[in-house]
Formats: C-alpha cells, structure tokens, sequence
C-alpha cells in the first residue's frame, strides 16, 4: 500500500474480494475515487491525501485490479452491470446511511457515468466528478447522431476520435494485449508515461501490479464497448450533479466528446485544463480543489450551477491562485476584477496598500472565493522573496502570475540622468525579473504548469525619441519573456507578454518628464492625461485580452489598435517605424 495515512478493508461481492482504502474523518461526507485503466487505486494518492483533511475518502481497486481479486472466468466478469455491483457493495460498507460523491478517471469514470445514470443507484450518489472517460452510452448517441445526419464538420468530429482510439481496437484483439502487457510495454510502462504524459515516476505509482491488471482490465473494453456503443442506453441521463474535468491535450479523448453533455446532465459544470490524460497524477492540486468546491457545494445545498463563478473563462480560472503586481490601480487592478469574476483566487500585490486591499475586498465582491491584498515593492529582491514564502505557505503555489507594476519616464535621452534609468529598469525590468525568478521557480518546482504574463508595451517594438529609458524597459521584457517562453514550454508553464498601446489608467499622471521642473513636469502630465482620456481605451479591455492570452497561450499580444498596427509596421515597415520614432511628441 502506498497511500499514506490509510487504512484497508476487504469488501466481498459478487465472488470477488475488493481491496478498499479508507483515509480522514469518516463522519465526514465521503468521497469516493474510483481508478481507470491500466491503474489501480495508488493513482489517486496525490489527490486523496489532499482531500483528506476535509472528507472522508476511500478508494478501492477495481476487480482484476491491484490488489483486488480477478471474477473467473475473465469474459463476462467486467460487465458495466457487475461494476456497478461493485461500486454498491463498497458504497453500503463504507457510508451505509449517506451518498457518497463519486470520482472517476479514464474507465473509473465511464463507470462513474453508468453508476450516475441507471435507476438502482439513486440515493447512493450526491454528486460526480467525471475525468477523462465518458458514458459509453453518450459516445453511442454521440457516433450516432454523426453518422446519421453527418456534416464534413461532424465527420471530421468523428475520424478525429476515430484516430484518438487505436487503442480501444487494438485492446479488442485476442491474446496479444495480454501478451504485450506482460512482456515488453509493461516494463517500459512507467517510463513512457513520464516521457509521453509527463507523470512524475516515483512514489510507489505505478504499482507492480501493472501487467497484470492490465491484462485483466483489456476486459473492460471487451465486455463493454462494442456492445455499448451498438445498442447505447436511451435513458442515461444523470440523476445527480456533475462536474465535468477535460484535459484540453488529452491523446485519447477529444473534448468534441462532450459537446452535448447538457442534454444527458442537466447539472452540468464544466472545467477545462491544459494538460494531458493523467490529470490525477500531473495536476493533483487543481484536482483536489475542484473536487473540493463541487463536494462541499452539494453538501451546502448549493445548486451547482450556482456553486462556480460564470464570468468569461470561469470553466478554465475558478479557484486557480493568480497573482498580480501593480493591482492596486488601471490594468493591474482590472486584471485581478476579471480573474475574480472568473471564480479565481487573487493576490493583489502593490506598493500602494490602501489601494492593494481595497482590489483583495472589490475582487471577493466580485466573485473570487478568496483575495488578499500585499504590500510590497517589486524591485525590493527580499522584499519579494519574503512575498513568495508567504504566499506558497499561505495560499499556495501561484498558477498564473500576472508581473504587471510599471512606471512612466519620458524625456530625451540627454535629459535622462542615470539615477532615473535606474528607477524605470529597477520597477519595469528588475520588478519581472524577481517575480519570474522567485514565483517562477515555484511553479516550476511545483511540476503541475501555469503561465506568467509580463506587462511590456508597444514601446517595446516601437522606438520613439521621446521614451528611451520606459521603451528600453519594455523592450526588455519582451525579449525576456520570449526566452523563458522557450525555456519553460516543457514544463507546460506558458510565458506571454501584453504590450498595450495607449490605455486611460492613472500612468499619466504619475509618469516622470526628465530634464522638467515641477511646474513643467504636472502641466505635461495633466496634457498627457488629456491625450489618453481623449483616446479613452478602457483598462478592462487590457485584462480580457490577457486572460484570453493565457487561455490561448500566446507569446505576444498587442492590445489597442495602434499598438497592433505598430507591431506589424516592425515587422513588414520597420523604416516607416523609425521615420515616426524622429518625430517631436505632441506635448
Ligand atoms: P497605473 O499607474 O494605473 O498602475 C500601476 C500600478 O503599479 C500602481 O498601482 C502602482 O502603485 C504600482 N507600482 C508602481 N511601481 C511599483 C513597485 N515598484 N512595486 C509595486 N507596485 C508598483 O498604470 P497602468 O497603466 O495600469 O500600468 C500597468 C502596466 O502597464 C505598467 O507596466 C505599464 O508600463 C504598462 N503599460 C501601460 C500603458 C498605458 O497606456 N497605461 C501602456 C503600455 C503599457
């Protein structure tokens, strides 16, 4: 056993012994996990020990599999039917008088869909939480639907699955799966899921039990799926909430799949991720939490669609940890309002702290489930360190870092002291560095993804006489994110700069003017705050594009239509670009 903490019972049914593991508080409601294929329950330890704190929860291996005894003979042991025996059996020993809220991944939720759907389950299930395995009933209609009234869509849908299941018809096939399973492929197992999925080895998982519950459970494919998908129920509609985890980059399933699930779970809430297949085992924390909220919604008698944020991207968002510098005013503080409407949890992190708490008190209006506002200055190395120690103690790893605080310095380059070079570089360049350096580090550490966004601008790729230092820094920026973009990709952590053009926020009316006295330098920044409140681009505007940024990753993201026309003169009229850098500015 290589959960720790649990304890083991034996669960008899239908000629079978199934090896159950219970772990916390058993007076408190129970969730049960139930493993796919080739697993065995160890695949849940990550999440299981997380939850722990909270709920009961048990897991048990699937008859064939880890320690479980094997139904004799092989065929017809693994029927949907005698699963759901199974699930019952170890329900009434484990939580007799309460449901239990069900989760399942890969074939551990294509059960959860048979258990959630026939009729002599009702009462025993509170609510599911469905990963990578759909219905079998479902994925029939679903072939159905598109075979009969097909579109070249709906047939690219269907040869795109099509391809993703090589698998299912090679498991189809007699001997030879067991064959290569007990030969070859199990031995090289946990390697190609590191290698292939990026599973961490280690920790006891897989078990050495793979072969051979491998072999056994290319039953469950045989005892179900051609029959399934021929003849699917009519009925499988859910009779119980159902919160629904994609992986985005799974190479088995499609998220096609899914399209018209709201018809069979009129409960339905949706999360997606960007990650591959084995969610349990490459992004536990996110796991834990979603199963967490969904669990303890239900028990509050919160209906689920009432239970999650529904702002844009609220599916991809809710309750991930985002943290944003210069939060307390314009893009910063609109930004850390539109991950809050998403459900996510904010650290509002700037030197101004009245400004800081009052974002943390606007974004739990809004919608986060937890925001906290900090003080700190970003170009303050300790300063920021002390902030990521307090941060991953208190609240956790950051998914999504948002390095936004910057400051404004105009002036011609000879007016331009090098006490204010270092001013602007140690904010807008030092500031990123530190927050990709000490909170990057984190995520990396963590191995579970994320994305950093780092605030440039369209001074980054426009050259202009009048903004050396300011452009220099966000020129910087840029080229930093695009090199740790590329250093950080194979750890499925994105890096995306937003270079905004002109945006109405209170910049103007902080920004420096070298080689200006005090009366010249407020009459220039109230003219330049006219400029901009005459463009009038909304900073909210800003915040959407960087949250479509991270959903989409991407690299570079002009914003404002000039700056987006500037970033294609750089490209394809760089001297036009330069003939305008000669210009005199308007002020
Ligand atoms: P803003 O002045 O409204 O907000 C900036 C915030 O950063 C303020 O709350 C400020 O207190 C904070 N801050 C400044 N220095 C800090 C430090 N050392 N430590 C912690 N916090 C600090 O400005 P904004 O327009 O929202 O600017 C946000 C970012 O967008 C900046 O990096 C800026 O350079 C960039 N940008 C702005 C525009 C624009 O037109 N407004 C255009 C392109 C890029």
């Amino acid at each position: 056993m290589n959960i720790e903490g649990a304890r083991e019972r034996w669960v008899r049914t239908g000629g079978v012994e199934l090896c159950v593991a219970e772990l916390g508080d058993a007076s408190q409601p129970t969730v049960l996990l139930v493993h796919g294929y080739p697993d065995s329950k160890e695949v849940w330890s990550e999440v299981a020990e997380r939850l722990a704190d909270r709920f009961h929860v048990v897991l048990y291996d699937v008859r064939g599999h880890g320690r479980s005894t094997a139904p004799a003979p092989l065929r017809g042991g693994f029927t949907l039917e005698k699963l759901t025996d199974d699930f019952l059996a170890v329900a009434d020993a484990v939580s007799p008088d309460r449901p239990v809220h069900l989760v399942g991944h890969d074939w551990g939720s294509v059960q959860g869909w048979e258990f959630a759907t026939v009729e002599r389950t009702e009462g025993r299930i509170a609510s599911f939480t469905s990963m990578s395995g759909p219905s079998l009933d479902h994925f029939g209609h679903w072939i159905k639907s598109r075979m009969s009234r097909p579109t070249p869509r709906k047939v690219a849908q269907l040869f795109g699955q099509g391809a993703k299941s090589w698998y299912v018809y090679m498991l189809h096939t007699p001997v030879l799966p067991e064959l290569a399973w007990r030969g070859p492929l199990g031995k090289r197992w946990p390697k190609m899921l590191e290698r292939l999925e990026n599973v961490p080895s280690g920790g006891g998982y897989p078990t050495a039990s793979l072969p051979q519950d491998a072999s056994h459970g290319a039953w469950l494919y045989r005892d179900n799926v051609r029959a399934r998908l021929r003849r699917p129920r009519p009925d499988a509609y859910a009779h119980v909430p159902v919160q629904l985890i994609t992986p985005l980059d799974d190479v088995f399933l499609s998220p096609k799949l899914y399209a018209e699930l709201e018809h069979w779970a009129p409960q339905l809430v949706r999360r997606t991720l960007p990650a591959k297949h084995w969610v349990p085992r490459t992004r536990p924390d996110q796991v834990a939490a979603w199963i967490g909220e969904f669990v303890r919604a239900n028990e509050d008698g919160i209906p689920a669609k009432e239970a999650v944020a529904t702002g844009p991207y609220a599916d991809r968002f809710g309750g991930q940890l985002v943290l944003v510098t210069g939060a307390a005013s314009g893009i910063g503080r609109a930004t850390a309002f539109a991950f809050a409407e998403a459900g996510a949890r904010i650290v509002a992190v700037d030197r101004d702290a009245e400004g800081a708490m009052r974002t943390a008190e606007m974004a739990r209006l809004i919608g986060a489930p937890e925001a906290w506002g900090e003080v700190v200055d970003v170009s303050d190395e300790q300063a920021m360190e002390k902030l990521a120690e307090k941060v991953a103690t208190e609240y956790g790893v950051v998914d999504v870092l948002v390095n936004n605080a910057g400051i404004g310095l105009s002036g011609s380059f000879f007016d331009t002291t090098a006490e204010d070079w270092k001013k602007v570089l140690d904010v807008n360049l030092w500031g990123v560095i530190h927050g990709c350096r000490i909170f990057g580090k984190q995520m990396a550490e963590r191995g579970q993804g994320g994305h950093i966004v780092n605030t440039a601008s369209a001074a980054a790729y426009q050259p202009s006489r009048a903004l050396p230092a300011y452009s220099t820094s966000k020129a910087a920026v840029l080229m930093l994110s695009e090199c740790l973009r590329a250093e950080l990709a194979g750890q499925g952590i994105g890096v995306s700069a937003i270079c905004p053009g002109l945006v109405n926020t209170n910049i103007t009316s902080t920004t420096r003017f070298a080689g200006a006295d005090a009366t010249e330098e407020k009459r220039l920044q109230k003219k330049t705050s006219r400029l901009y409140g005459l463009r009038n681009f909304p900073p909210e505007k800003v915040a959407s594009a960087i949250l479509r940024a991270v959903v989409k990753n991407r690299a570079v993201v002009p914003v404002t239509p000039e700056a987006r026309g500037a970033h294609l003169m750089s490209r394809f009229a760089p001297r036009t670009l330069r003939a305008i850098a000669r210009l005199e500015p308007p002020l």
